[in-house]
Protein backbone atom coordinates (compact mmCIF):
# COMPACT_ATOMS: atom_id res chain seq x y z
CA UNK A 1 0.00 0.00 0.00
CA UNK A 2 1.31 3.32 -0.83
CA UNK A 3 2.45 5.56 2.19
CA UNK A 4 2.44 9.24 1.48
CA UNK A 5 4.27 11.37 3.72
CA UNK A 6 5.61 15.52 3.46
CA UNK A 7 7.76 16.37 1.16
CA UNK A 8 10.04 18.31 3.55
CA UNK A 9 13.82 19.93 2.58
CA UNK A 10 13.76 17.47 -0.05
CA UNK A 11 13.16 14.24 1.67
CA UNK A 12 9.79 11.89 2.16
CA UNK A 13 9.33 12.50 5.83
CA UNK A 14 6.47 12.83 8.52
CA UNK A 15 6.80 12.42 12.63
CA UNK A 16 2.95 11.95 12.82
CA UNK A 17 1.45 8.82 13.31
CA UNK A 18 -1.78 9.26 12.05
CA UNK A 19 -2.86 8.52 8.34
CA UNK A 20 -5.98 8.56 6.39
CA UNK A 21 -6.67 5.78 3.67
CA UNK A 22 -6.92 7.25 0.16
CA UNK A 23 -9.46 5.88 -2.71
CA UNK A 24 -9.75 4.66 -5.70
CA UNK A 25 -12.79 6.21 -6.73
CA UNK A 26 -13.61 3.85 -9.76
CA UNK A 27 -13.86 0.78 -7.67
CA UNK A 28 -13.70 2.48 -4.27
CA UNK A 29 -10.67 0.31 -2.78
CA UNK A 30 -8.05 2.11 -1.08
CA UNK A 31 -4.73 2.20 -3.01
CA UNK A 32 -2.64 4.58 -0.43
CA UNK A 33 -2.91 6.32 2.95
CA UNK A 34 -1.90 9.47 3.56
CA UNK A 35 -0.18 11.83 6.98
CA UNK A 36 -2.19 13.80 8.96
CA UNK A 37 0.53 16.04 10.00
CA UNK A 38 0.94 17.43 13.04
CA UNK A 39 2.90 20.40 14.97
CA UNK A 40 6.32 18.43 15.07
CA UNK A 41 5.89 18.05 11.07
CA UNK A 42 4.93 21.88 10.68
CA UNK A 43 7.89 22.66 12.79
CA UNK A 44 10.07 20.63 10.56
CA UNK A 45 8.52 22.30 7.59
CA UNK A 46 8.83 25.90 8.96
CA UNK A 47 12.86 25.67 9.58
CA UNK A 48 12.98 24.20 5.94
CA UNK A 49 11.08 26.70 4.44
CA UNK A 50 13.30 29.34 6.54
CA UNK A 51 16.25 28.43 5.25
CA UNK A 52 14.71 27.92 2.26
CA UNK A 53 13.74 31.26 1.66
CA UNK A 54 17.04 32.50 2.81
CA UNK A 55 18.85 30.85 -0.11
CA UNK A 56 16.62 31.66 -2.91
CA UNK A 57 16.04 35.05 -2.24
CA UNK A 58 19.68 35.44 -2.98
CA UNK A 59 18.93 33.54 -6.70
CA UNK A 60 18.52 36.74 -9.87
CA UNK A 61 15.39 36.64 -11.38
CA UNK A 62 17.59 34.74 -14.34
CA UNK A 63 18.52 31.80 -12.22
CA UNK A 64 14.94 31.28 -10.98
CA UNK A 65 13.55 31.53 -15.05
CA UNK A 66 16.25 28.63 -16.09
CA UNK A 67 15.60 25.72 -13.29
CA UNK A 68 12.08 27.19 -13.84
CA UNK A 69 12.16 26.46 -17.45
CA UNK A 70 13.97 23.04 -16.31
CA UNK A 71 10.86 21.94 -14.39
CA UNK A 72 8.32 22.88 -17.66
CA UNK A 73 10.72 19.95 -19.44
CA UNK A 74 10.35 17.57 -16.37
CA UNK A 75 6.45 18.35 -16.70
CA UNK A 76 5.88 17.40 -20.35
CA UNK A 77 8.33 14.72 -19.83
CA UNK A 78 6.61 13.31 -17.30
CA UNK A 79 3.01 14.13 -18.38
CA UNK A 80 1.63 10.78 -18.52
CA UNK A 81 2.72 9.81 -15.37
CA UNK A 82 1.05 12.77 -13.97
CA UNK A 83 -1.84 12.40 -15.27
CA UNK A 84 -1.94 8.58 -14.18
CA UNK A 85 -1.81 10.22 -10.47
CA UNK A 86 -4.67 12.41 -11.22
CA UNK A 87 -6.79 9.99 -12.43
CA UNK A 88 -6.60 6.78 -10.15
CA UNK A 89 -6.78 8.92 -7.14
CA UNK A 90 -9.10 11.63 -8.31
CA UNK A 91 -11.34 9.23 -11.03
CA UNK A 92 -11.39 11.94 -13.91
CA UNK A 93 -10.90 10.61 -17.42
CA UNK A 94 -7.48 10.57 -18.64
CA UNK A 95 -7.46 12.94 -21.35
CA UNK A 96 -9.35 14.83 -18.59
CA UNK A 97 -6.43 14.86 -16.12
CA UNK A 98 -4.01 15.41 -19.00
CA UNK A 99 -5.45 18.51 -19.96
CA UNK A 100 -5.74 19.87 -16.03
CA UNK A 101 -1.81 19.71 -16.32
CA UNK A 102 -1.35 21.09 -19.09
CA UNK A 103 -3.38 24.33 -17.82
CA UNK A 104 -1.14 24.06 -14.94
CA UNK A 105 2.03 23.81 -17.02
CA UNK A 106 0.98 26.90 -18.92
CA UNK A 107 1.55 28.72 -15.43
CA UNK A 108 4.79 27.17 -15.34
CA UNK A 109 5.74 28.73 -18.40
CA UNK A 110 4.01 31.98 -17.65
CA UNK A 111 6.45 31.82 -14.74
CA UNK A 112 9.40 31.82 -16.83
CA UNK A 113 9.14 35.15 -17.92
CA UNK A 114 9.64 36.24 -13.98
CA UNK A 115 12.93 38.74 -15.57
CA UNK A 116 10.37 40.65 -17.43
CA UNK A 117 7.50 40.46 -15.03
CA UNK A 118 9.11 41.70 -12.10
CA UNK A 119 10.18 44.92 -14.53
CA UNK A 120 9.45 48.03 -12.01
CA UNK A 121 8.70 51.55 -13.09
CA UNK A 122 11.25 54.42 -13.80
CA UNK A 123 10.54 58.10 -13.70
CA UNK A 124 13.68 60.39 -14.38
CA UNK A 125 13.42 64.39 -12.46
CA UNK A 126 10.57 63.75 -10.59
CA UNK A 127 12.01 66.73 -8.97
CA UNK A 128 15.17 68.17 -9.61
CA UNK A 129 17.73 65.62 -10.18
CA UNK A 130 15.82 63.38 -8.40
CA UNK A 131 14.92 60.17 -9.63
CA UNK A 132 12.03 57.67 -8.79
CA UNK A 133 11.17 54.26 -9.36
CA UNK A 134 9.57 50.79 -7.96
CA UNK A 135 10.47 47.29 -7.15
CA UNK A 136 8.18 44.29 -6.15
CA UNK A 137 10.05 42.26 -3.58
CA UNK A 138 9.17 38.60 -2.43
CA UNK A 139 6.70 38.14 0.52
CA UNK A 140 9.32 35.32 2.14
CA UNK A 141 7.40 32.18 3.24
CA UNK A 142 4.22 31.93 1.49
CA UNK A 143 1.34 29.18 1.63
CA UNK A 144 -1.21 27.20 -0.48
CA UNK A 145 -4.24 24.88 0.48
CA UNK A 146 -5.51 23.27 -2.39
CA UNK A 147 -8.59 21.41 -3.32
CA UNK A 148 -9.05 17.94 -4.64
CA UNK A 149 -10.94 18.34 -8.04
CA UNK A 150 -7.52 20.16 -9.68
CA UNK A 151 -4.57 18.46 -7.82
CA UNK A 152 -2.21 19.21 -10.18
CA UNK A 153 -3.63 22.53 -11.41
CA UNK A 154 -4.52 24.34 -8.78
CA UNK A 155 -1.19 24.12 -7.05
CA UNK A 156 0.22 24.96 -10.65
CA UNK A 157 -2.06 28.17 -10.35
CA UNK A 158 0.09 29.07 -6.74
CA UNK A 159 3.38 28.15 -6.66
CA UNK A 160 5.40 28.34 -9.87
CA UNK A 161 4.53 32.28 -9.54
CA UNK A 162 5.68 32.49 -5.68
CA UNK A 163 8.69 30.83 -6.35
CA UNK A 164 9.39 32.39 -9.55
CA UNK A 165 8.87 36.13 -7.14
CA UNK A 166 11.49 34.41 -4.55
CA UNK A 167 9.30 33.55 -2.21
CA UNK A 168 9.49 29.61 -0.26
CA UNK A 169 6.32 28.05 -0.56
CA UNK A 170 4.43 25.25 1.66
CA UNK A 171 1.38 23.05 -0.44
CA UNK A 172 -1.07 21.82 1.50
CA UNK A 173 -2.63 19.57 -1.56
CA UNK A 174 -5.90 17.95 -0.25
CA UNK A 175 -5.92 14.79 1.26
CA UNK A 176 -8.22 13.48 -1.02
CA UNK A 177 -5.62 12.96 -4.12
CA UNK A 178 -2.12 14.03 -2.46
CA UNK A 179 0.19 12.32 -5.34
CA UNK A 180 0.56 14.10 -8.06
CA UNK A 181 1.13 17.11 -6.05
CA UNK A 182 4.24 15.09 -4.05
CA UNK A 183 5.44 14.47 -7.36
CA UNK A 184 5.66 18.18 -8.79
CA UNK A 185 7.17 18.90 -5.90
CA UNK A 186 9.84 16.16 -6.31
CA UNK A 187 10.48 17.43 -10.31
CA UNK A 188 11.02 20.80 -9.26
CA UNK A 189 13.73 19.66 -7.13
CA UNK A 190 15.16 17.60 -9.85
CA UNK A 191 15.23 20.75 -11.82
CA UNK A 192 17.61 22.50 -9.33
CA UNK A 193 15.41 24.19 -6.80
CA UNK A 194 17.21 24.30 -3.42
CA UNK A 195 15.72 22.23 -0.48
CA UNK A 196 13.20 23.77 1.58
CA UNK A 197 11.91 26.60 -1.45
CA UNK A 198 8.55 24.57 -1.96
CA UNK A 199 7.40 21.62 1.00
CA UNK A 200 4.82 19.77 0.60
CA UNK A 201 2.44 19.22 4.00
CA UNK A 202 -0.61 16.72 3.96
CA UNK A 203 -2.79 16.53 5.97
CA UNK A 204 -6.41 18.06 7.47
CA UNK A 205 -7.46 21.21 9.12
CA UNK A 206 -4.70 20.58 12.14
CA UNK A 207 -2.07 21.50 9.66
CA UNK A 208 -3.89 23.88 8.13
CA UNK A 209 -4.75 25.60 11.35
CA UNK A 210 -0.51 25.59 11.93
CA UNK A 211 -0.09 27.31 8.76
CA UNK A 212 -2.92 30.23 9.68
CA UNK A 213 -1.40 30.89 12.92
CA UNK A 214 2.26 31.39 12.19
CA UNK A 215 3.49 34.19 12.01
CA UNK A 216 6.73 32.86 9.96
CA UNK A 217 4.39 32.70 7.16
CA UNK A 218 2.95 35.85 5.05
CA UNK A 219 0.91 35.15 2.76
CA UNK A 220 -2.21 32.31 2.13
CA UNK A 221 -3.75 31.47 -1.30
CA UNK A 222 -6.90 29.31 -0.98
CA UNK A 223 -8.91 27.55 -3.34
CA UNK A 224 -12.03 24.99 -1.80
CA UNK A 225 -15.44 25.21 -0.73
CA UNK A 226 -17.28 28.84 0.45
CA UNK A 227 -17.11 27.83 4.12
CA UNK A 228 -13.71 26.64 4.23
CA UNK A 229 -12.20 29.94 2.29
CA UNK A 230 -14.56 32.79 4.50
CA UNK A 231 -12.89 31.01 7.41
CA UNK A 232 -9.68 30.77 5.83
CA UNK A 233 -10.22 34.70 5.15
CA UNK A 234 -11.14 35.99 8.20
CA UNK A 235 -8.30 34.10 10.59
CA UNK A 236 -5.03 34.57 8.33
CA UNK A 237 -6.05 38.23 7.56
CA UNK A 238 -6.58 38.33 11.67
CA UNK A 239 -3.75 37.27 11.71
CA UNK A 240 -2.40 40.52 9.53
CA UNK A 241 -1.60 37.75 6.28
CA UNK A 242 -2.29 38.42 2.77
CA UNK A 243 -4.89 36.71 1.37
CA UNK A 244 -6.82 35.25 -1.68
CA UNK A 245 -9.25 32.86 -0.50
CA UNK A 246 -11.22 31.51 -3.53
CA UNK A 247 -14.34 29.68 -3.27
CA UNK A 248 -17.82 27.49 -4.58
CA UNK A 249 -19.44 28.40 -7.60
CA UNK A 250 -23.29 27.62 -9.39
CA UNK A 251 -22.64 28.73 -12.96
CA UNK A 252 -25.04 29.93 -15.40
CA UNK A 253 -25.26 29.51 -18.96
CA UNK A 254 -28.12 31.55 -20.43
CA UNK A 255 -29.23 30.31 -24.17
CA UNK A 256 -30.97 33.17 -26.39
CA UNK A 257 -33.83 32.25 -28.16
CA UNK A 258 -31.00 33.30 -30.94
CA UNK A 259 -28.54 31.04 -30.29
CA UNK A 260 -26.94 28.84 -32.41
CA UNK A 261 -28.54 25.66 -30.60
CA UNK A 262 -26.36 22.98 -31.27
CA UNK A 263 -23.48 24.96 -30.10
CA UNK A 264 -25.39 25.74 -26.68
CA UNK A 265 -26.40 22.20 -26.53
CA UNK A 266 -22.61 20.88 -26.63
CA UNK A 267 -21.46 23.59 -24.90
CA UNK A 268 -23.48 22.27 -22.21
CA UNK A 269 -22.81 18.99 -22.42
CA UNK A 270 -18.96 19.28 -21.94
CA UNK A 271 -19.13 22.11 -19.41
CA UNK A 272 -22.20 20.29 -17.13
CA UNK A 273 -21.19 16.41 -17.19
CA UNK A 274 -17.42 16.96 -17.83
CA UNK A 275 -15.09 15.66 -14.54
CA UNK A 276 -18.36 14.72 -13.63
CA UNK A 277 -18.98 18.25 -12.74
CA UNK A 278 -16.46 18.75 -10.33
CA UNK A 279 -15.09 21.39 -11.58
CA UNK A 280 -15.53 24.94 -10.26
CA UNK A 281 -16.22 26.17 -13.61
CA UNK A 282 -18.64 23.96 -14.69
CA UNK A 283 -22.22 24.61 -15.98
CA UNK A 284 -24.50 24.08 -13.27
CA UNK A 285 -27.33 25.91 -14.32
CA UNK A 286 -28.73 26.41 -17.88
CA UNK A 287 -31.06 29.40 -18.10
CA UNK A 288 -33.41 28.59 -21.32
CA UNK A 289 -34.67 32.09 -22.41
CA UNK A 290 -38.62 32.12 -24.20
CA UNK A 291 -39.10 29.72 -26.71
CA UNK A 292 -36.06 27.62 -26.86
CA UNK A 293 -36.62 26.30 -23.91
CA UNK A 294 -38.39 22.66 -25.35
CA UNK A 295 -35.98 22.37 -27.76
CA UNK A 296 -32.93 22.74 -25.63
CA UNK A 297 -34.19 20.35 -22.75
CA UNK A 298 -35.19 17.91 -25.28
CA UNK A 299 -31.86 18.19 -26.99
CA UNK A 300 -29.35 18.21 -23.79
CA UNK A 301 -31.12 15.14 -22.55
CA UNK A 302 -30.67 13.09 -25.99
CA UNK A 303 -27.16 13.65 -25.82
CA UNK A 304 -26.35 13.48 -22.49
CA UNK A 305 -28.53 10.09 -21.87
CA UNK A 306 -25.71 8.03 -24.23
CA UNK A 307 -22.71 9.65 -22.44
CA UNK A 308 -20.25 6.83 -21.70
CA UNK A 309 -19.96 6.53 -17.74
CA UNK A 310 -16.72 4.63 -17.05
CA UNK A 311 -13.64 4.52 -14.78
CA UNK A 312 -10.05 6.45 -16.27
CA UNK A 313 -8.63 2.80 -17.02
CA UNK A 314 -11.27 2.99 -20.08
CA UNK A 315 -10.36 5.18 -23.24
CA UNK A 316 -14.29 5.48 -24.23
CA UNK A 317 -15.13 7.35 -20.88
CA UNK A 318 -16.65 10.72 -21.09
CA UNK A 319 -17.51 10.77 -17.10
CA UNK A 320 -15.74 9.57 -14.34
CA UNK A 321 -16.62 8.84 -10.94
CA UNK A 322 -16.98 11.40 -7.98
CA UNK A 323 -14.29 11.71 -5.14
CA UNK A 324 -15.71 9.60 -2.67
CA UNK A 325 -18.88 7.63 -1.33
CA UNK A 326 -19.63 10.59 1.23
CA UNK A 327 -19.67 12.90 -1.98
CA UNK A 328 -22.07 10.58 -3.80
CA UNK A 329 -24.27 10.38 -0.99
CA UNK A 330 -24.78 13.81 -1.17
CA UNK A 331 -25.07 14.03 -4.60
CA UNK A 332 -27.80 11.49 -4.80
CA UNK A 333 -29.34 13.82 -1.36
CA UNK A 334 -29.54 16.77 -3.83
CA UNK A 335 -31.68 14.72 -6.43
CA UNK A 336 -34.00 13.38 -3.69
CA UNK A 337 -34.49 17.40 -2.82
CA UNK A 338 -34.71 18.37 -6.49
CA UNK A 339 -37.51 15.71 -6.80
CA UNK A 340 -39.00 16.58 -3.23
CA UNK A 341 -39.52 20.52 -4.00
CA UNK A 342 -41.26 20.26 -7.45
CA UNK A 343 -38.47 20.11 -10.39
CA UNK A 344 -38.65 18.12 -13.05
CA UNK A 345 -36.54 14.86 -13.30
CA UNK A 346 -35.83 14.35 -16.75
CA UNK A 347 -32.99 12.12 -16.71
CA UNK A 348 -31.88 10.14 -13.30
CA UNK A 349 -28.04 9.88 -12.40
CA UNK A 350 -28.78 7.65 -8.94
CA UNK A 351 -28.54 4.26 -8.98
CA UNK A 352 -25.82 4.23 -11.24
CA UNK A 353 -23.98 1.05 -11.31
CA UNK A 354 -21.15 0.19 -13.80
CA UNK A 355 -20.30 -3.13 -14.33
CA UNK A 356 -17.25 -4.23 -12.84
CA UNK A 357 -17.09 -1.49 -10.81
CA UNK A 358 -20.25 -1.38 -8.23
CA UNK A 359 -18.37 -0.23 -5.70
CA UNK A 360 -17.33 2.72 -7.18
CA UNK A 361 -18.50 6.25 -6.66
CA UNK A 362 -20.90 7.17 -10.01
CA UNK A 363 -23.36 8.86 -10.27
CA UNK A 364 -25.15 9.34 -13.81
CA UNK A 365 -25.90 12.33 -16.11
CA UNK A 366 -28.56 13.79 -13.83
CA UNK A 367 -31.05 16.78 -15.98
CA UNK A 368 -33.42 18.50 -14.18
CA UNK A 369 -36.50 20.96 -16.40
CA UNK A 370 -38.76 23.78 -14.52
CA UNK A 371 -36.24 24.67 -11.62
CA UNK A 372 -36.91 28.04 -9.67
CA UNK A 373 -34.61 29.95 -8.09
CA UNK A 374 -36.60 28.75 -4.20
CA UNK A 375 -35.04 25.32 -4.97
CA UNK A 376 -32.19 24.16 -2.52
CA UNK A 377 -30.78 22.39 -6.06
CA UNK A 378 -30.51 25.68 -7.64
CA UNK A 379 -29.61 27.90 -4.03
CA UNK A 380 -26.76 25.52 -3.60
CA UNK A 381 -23.72 24.14 -5.41
CA UNK A 382 -24.01 20.63 -6.08
CA UNK A 383 -20.50 20.26 -7.58
CA UNK A 384 -21.28 16.95 -8.93
CA UNK A 385 -23.34 15.68 -12.70
CA UNK A 386 -26.82 17.63 -12.02
CA UNK A 387 -27.88 20.16 -14.91
CA UNK A 388 -31.02 22.30 -13.85
CA UNK A 389 -32.86 24.05 -16.72
CA UNK A 390 -34.57 27.03 -15.33
CA UNK A 391 -36.59 28.93 -17.84
CA UNK A 392 -36.85 32.81 -17.98
CA UNK A 393 -39.17 34.79 -20.39
CA UNK A 394 -37.08 37.38 -21.47
CA UNK A 395 -32.85 38.35 -21.39
CA UNK A 396 -34.03 41.05 -18.30
CA UNK A 397 -35.02 37.84 -16.09
CA UNK A 398 -32.10 35.71 -16.87
CA UNK A 399 -29.70 38.12 -16.14
CA UNK A 400 -31.34 38.87 -13.15
CA UNK A 401 -31.12 35.26 -12.03
CA UNK A 402 -27.42 35.53 -12.65
CA UNK A 403 -26.82 38.37 -10.35
CA UNK A 404 -28.83 37.76 -7.73
CA UNK A 405 -27.17 34.46 -7.01
CA UNK A 406 -24.45 34.58 -3.69
CA UNK A 407 -21.84 33.19 -6.20
CA UNK A 408 -20.16 34.94 -8.68
CA UNK A 409 -17.63 32.38 -10.40
CA UNK A 410 -18.72 31.90 -13.81
CA UNK A 411 -21.26 32.46 -16.52
CA UNK A 412 -21.59 32.36 -20.21
CA UNK A 413 -24.17 33.63 -22.92
CA UNK A 414 -24.77 31.84 -26.10
CA UNK A 415 -26.20 34.69 -28.43
CA UNK A 416 -25.96 35.72 -32.01
CA UNK A 417 -26.61 39.16 -30.78
CA UNK A 418 -23.85 41.51 -30.20
CA UNK A 419 -25.82 44.16 -28.25
CA UNK A 420 -27.45 41.59 -25.58
CA UNK A 421 -23.61 40.02 -25.42
CA UNK A 422 -22.20 43.51 -24.94
CA UNK A 423 -24.74 44.58 -22.19
CA UNK A 424 -24.57 41.29 -20.68
CA UNK A 425 -20.52 41.20 -20.45
CA UNK A 426 -20.73 44.62 -18.88
CA UNK A 427 -23.59 44.23 -16.66
CA UNK A 428 -23.63 40.88 -14.92
CA UNK A 429 -21.90 40.50 -11.56
CA UNK A 430 -19.67 37.93 -12.20
CA UNK A 431 -15.82 37.34 -12.26
CA UNK A 432 -15.34 35.04 -15.31
CA UNK A 433 -17.36 35.53 -18.98
CA UNK A 434 -17.99 33.30 -21.60
CA UNK A 435 -19.53 34.87 -24.70
CA UNK A 436 -20.40 31.54 -26.95
CA UNK A 437 -17.64 29.67 -24.35
CA UNK A 438 -19.30 27.45 -22.17
CA UNK A 439 -16.17 27.44 -19.84
CA UNK A 440 -14.30 30.99 -19.76
CA UNK A 441 -11.15 29.97 -17.57
CA UNK A 442 -9.05 32.91 -18.41
CA UNK A 443 -5.04 31.71 -19.71
CA UNK A 444 -2.45 31.62 -17.40
CA UNK A 445 -1.46 35.36 -18.50
CA UNK A 446 -4.61 36.49 -17.58
CA UNK A 447 -5.99 36.44 -13.94
CA UNK A 448 -8.59 33.73 -12.65
CA UNK A 449 -11.15 34.46 -10.16
CA UNK A 450 -14.61 35.42 -9.17
CA UNK A 451 -16.95 37.75 -7.74
CA UNK A 452 -19.18 37.30 -4.45
CA UNK A 453 -19.07 34.29 -2.57
CA UNK A 454 -16.58 32.54 -5.31
CA UNK A 455 -13.75 34.79 -3.73
CA UNK A 456 -12.69 36.52 -1.06
CA UNK A 457 -9.36 39.36 -0.49
CA UNK A 458 -8.52 41.74 -3.51
CA UNK A 459 -6.53 39.51 -5.58
CA UNK A 460 -7.42 36.55 -8.58
CA UNK A 461 -4.67 33.98 -8.91
CA UNK A 462 -2.29 33.96 -11.79
CA UNK A 463 -1.58 36.34 -14.53
CA UNK A 464 -0.27 40.19 -13.25
CA UNK A 465 -2.53 39.58 -9.83
CA UNK A 466 -0.36 36.57 -9.07
CA UNK A 467 2.62 38.90 -9.43
CA UNK A 468 1.03 41.64 -7.33
CA UNK A 469 -0.17 38.95 -4.47
CA UNK A 470 3.18 37.26 -4.35
CA UNK A 471 5.44 40.40 -3.64
CA UNK A 472 5.42 43.64 -2.13
CA UNK A 473 5.98 46.95 -3.75
CA UNK A 474 8.71 49.53 -3.07
CA UNK A 475 9.01 52.82 -4.07
CA UNK A 476 12.47 54.50 -4.01
CA UNK A 477 13.11 57.86 -4.40
CA UNK A 478 16.64 59.07 -4.80
CA UNK A 479 19.10 62.70 -4.96
CA UNK A 480 23.21 62.23 -5.55
CA UNK A 481 23.90 65.57 -4.18
CA UNK A 482 27.41 67.18 -5.00
CA UNK A 483 27.70 70.37 -3.48
CA UNK A 484 24.64 71.85 -2.67
CA UNK A 485 23.53 72.18 0.76
CA UNK A 486 20.67 73.83 0.79
CA UNK A 487 19.74 73.47 4.49
CA UNK A 488 16.48 71.31 6.29
CA UNK A 489 13.40 71.91 4.37
CA UNK A 490 9.98 72.37 6.18
CA UNK A 491 7.60 72.65 3.73
CA UNK A 492 6.31 70.05 1.29
CA UNK A 493 8.39 69.98 -1.99
CA UNK A 494 6.14 70.37 -5.28
CA UNK A 495 8.35 70.30 -7.69
P1 LIG B 1 -12.74 21.94 0.75
O1 LIG B 1 -13.07 23.34 1.09
O2 LIG B 1 -13.42 20.85 1.49
O3 LIG B 1 -11.16 21.67 0.96
C1 LIG B 1 -10.19 22.50 0.38
C2 LIG B 1 -8.91 22.43 1.20
O4 LIG B 1 -9.17 22.92 2.52
C3 LIG B 1 -8.37 21.01 1.38
O5 LIG B 1 -6.97 21.05 1.30
C4 LIG B 1 -8.84 20.61 2.78
O6 LIG B 1 -7.97 19.72 3.42
C5 LIG B 1 -8.85 21.94 3.52
N1 LIG B 1 -9.90 22.02 4.54
C6 LIG B 1 -11.11 21.43 4.51
N2 LIG B 1 -11.82 21.74 5.61
C7 LIG B 1 -11.04 22.57 6.34
C8 LIG B 1 -11.22 23.24 7.59
N3 LIG B 1 -12.35 23.13 8.28
N4 LIG B 1 -10.20 24.00 8.05
C9 LIG B 1 -9.07 24.13 7.36
N5 LIG B 1 -8.83 23.51 6.18
C10 LIG B 1 -9.82 22.74 5.66
O7 LIG B 1 -12.96 21.80 -0.83
P2 LIG B 1 -12.89 20.47 -1.71
O8 LIG B 1 -14.05 19.63 -1.42
O9 LIG B 1 -11.53 19.88 -1.65
O10 LIG B 1 -13.04 21.11 -3.18
C11 LIG B 1 -14.27 21.41 -3.78
C12 LIG B 1 -14.63 22.86 -3.63
O11 LIG B 1 -13.61 23.69 -4.16
C13 LIG B 1 -15.89 23.24 -4.39
O12 LIG B 1 -16.67 24.08 -3.57
C14 LIG B 1 -15.37 24.01 -5.60
O13 LIG B 1 -16.26 24.95 -6.15
C15 LIG B 1 -14.19 24.69 -5.00
N6 LIG B 1 -13.25 25.11 -6.02
C16 LIG B 1 -13.21 26.43 -6.32
C17 LIG B 1 -12.35 26.88 -7.30
C18 LIG B 1 -12.29 28.34 -7.66
O14 LIG B 1 -11.43 28.70 -8.43
N7 LIG B 1 -13.16 29.19 -7.14
C19 LIG B 1 -11.52 25.97 -7.98
C20 LIG B 1 -11.58 24.62 -7.63
C21 LIG B 1 -12.46 24.19 -6.64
Amino acid sequence: MKKIENYIHGKNISHSKKFLPVFDPSSGEQIGEVVLSNEEDFNSLIKSSVKGYETWREFTPLKRSRIISKFKELIEKNIEDLAKLVSSEHGKTFEDAKGSVIRGLEVVEFATGIPHLLKGEFSQNVGNNIDSWSVRQPLGITAGITPFNFPAMVPMWMFPISIACGNSFILKPSEKDPSCPMKLAELFSEAGLPDGVLNVANGDKEIVDHILNSNKVSSISFVGSTPVAKYIYKTASSNEKRVQALGGAKNHLVVMPDANIDQAVDGIIGAAYGSAGERCMAISVAVAVGDIADKLVSNISDRAQILKVAPWTDNEAEMGPLISLDHKKKVENYIDQGVSEGAKLILDGRNCNIQGYENGYFVGPTLFDNVNANMTIYKEEIFGPVLSVVRANNYEEALNLVNNHQFGNGASIYTSDGEVSRHFTTNCKIGMVGINVPIPVPMAFHSFGGWKQSLFGDHSMHGTEGIHFFTKLKTVTSRWPKSIQSGPEFVIPTN
